[in-house]
């Protein structure tokens, strides 16, 4: 069997991709290992428009609920500290089944084949090696996510030390719509987005996300901070969840998944190689602190198929502001994720807010000894140090 571009990997990634070259006119074969699109996938999920619409007509887009208000959350063992956003982008809430199989859809509607329950082992030459036989391909684009085997099989990326990934745990409530909206005071299609930080038992960034009749909550930590604390994940999760138990009392586990997010990527993965590309999660191309991944894999996908050569698309990297996001905000976050740093700014913010609401700013001396560190952040966040 021969086709234009084989893409492994039926993930926001994969589908942006397929969708892409079909687009264009090449015959594409899209293999994908799980039973259907997404059903292998983790996110909590929230995607802002703006971004999938720069590839995709986005009108029938199956969201859950349109996020109204994030409230980003700093919370330590005893205090927290809310603060409320109101969102400039147009953001969504989206469950990865629906939106992983609503984008596959849309690269079969260009033309690309899919298939399911069908995995590649191998990459040889210009031969794509499943389980139910090979496949030649012009093109081959690895959209496969961040566990990444078969790039690092063709020495495009190494393997993650446990100190460079982060572990992300997701459950989701089910109940009924009425009474989602009811607990979290919303109306009609309106969804909110809480985005929290916590030091207990660990440093690490959770979320709570409304869909139509369901709520997901998950929390992500380093994995080498997981591990040398002895704590389970799943106890991890149980932890961060319990203050909120009266948001989720009553409604039914539908899912409790975990994957790995890379706390490393591009430029130091090689983006491709010939005509083989590397796209999404595999690449690295997601933020281990904010969870933002679906953007960088749909652009990563759509350039990725819209190469014609391996300079071209390492070019055009560069130039998307939406993977320069990621890059650039990676030192800083690979930074904020070690030790306490996470911890340091839970308890500034957490004891300002306190500070103020008493009327005694002198407690923030305490902070003197940290101002080397925070300058350090601030200029990795400005760009002035690597
Ligand atoms: C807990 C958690 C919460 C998150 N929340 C958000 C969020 O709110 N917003 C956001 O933007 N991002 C979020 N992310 C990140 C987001 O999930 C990823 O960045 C995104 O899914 C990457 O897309 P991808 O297509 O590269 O990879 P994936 O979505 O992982 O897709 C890879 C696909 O390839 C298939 N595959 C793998 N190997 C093979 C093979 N050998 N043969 C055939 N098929 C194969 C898999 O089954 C899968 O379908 C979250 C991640 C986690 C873990």
């Amino acid at each position: 069997m021969k086709f234009d571009a084989v893409v492994i990997g039926a993930g926001p990634a994969g589908s942006a991709s397929a969708y892409t070259m079909a687009k264009a006119g090449y015959k594409v074969l899209m293999i994908e290992k799980g039973s259907e699109p997404g059903a292998k996938n983790v996110s909590g999920a929230m995607i802002r428009e703006a971004v999938i619409s720069k590839v995709f007509e986005t009108k029938d887009l199956p969201f859950e609920r349109i996020v109204k208000r994030v409230r980003l959350i700093f919370k330590t063992r005893e205090n927290e500290t809310e603060i409320s956003v109101k969102p400039k982008d147009k953001l969504y809430t989206i469950a990865r089944l629906k939106f992983d199989k609503w984008l596959a859809q849309k690269a079969e509607g260009a033309g690309a084949v899919l298939i399911t329950k069908t995995t590649v082992t191998g990459i040889e030459g210009q031969k794509v090696i499943t389980e139910r036989g090979e496949i030649e391909a012009g093109k081959i684009v690895i959209a496969e996510g961040a566990n990444a085997l078969l790039s690092m099989s063709l020495g495009l990326r190494r393997e993650l030390r446990s100190e460079e990934t982060v572990l992300g745990i997701k459950e989701v409530y089910a109940s009924t719509r009425d009474e989602v909206a009811k607990r979290f005071g919303l109306q009609g299609d309106e969804g909110e987005s809480w985005r929290i930080i916590t030091d207990y038992p660990l440093p690490s960034a959770g979320f709570i996300y409304t869909y139509k009749d369901a709520v997901a909550i998950g929390i992500g930590a380093k994995v080498d901070e997981i591990t040398q604390r002895d704590i389970r994940p799943f106890e991890l999760l149980d932890t961060f969840k319990e203050p909120y138990s009266e948001l989720i009392k009553g409604f039914s586990l539908r899912e409790y998944s975990a994957k790995i997010i890379p706390e490393n990527g591009f430029p130091s993965f090689k983006p491709c190689e010939g005509s083989i590309y590397v796209v999404g999660d595999a690449l690295g191309l997601v933020d281990p602190l904010t969870f933002d991944g679906i953007g960088p894999a749909v652009i990563s996908g759509h350039l990725a198929g819209k190469a014609e050569s391996c300079n071209a698309y390492s070019n055009s990297l560069y130039e998307a502001s939406e993977i320069l996001k990621v890059m650039r905000s990676r030192p800083l976050t690979r930074e904020l994720l070690k030790g306490d740093n996470l911890s340091l700014y839970i308890h500034l913010v957490t004891d300002f807010s306190l500070s103020w609401a008493e009327g005694d700013l002198s407690k923030l001396k305490y902070y003197k000894n940290s101002l080397g560190t925070i300058l350090k952040h601030l200029l990795l966040g400005l760009e002035v140090v690597q």
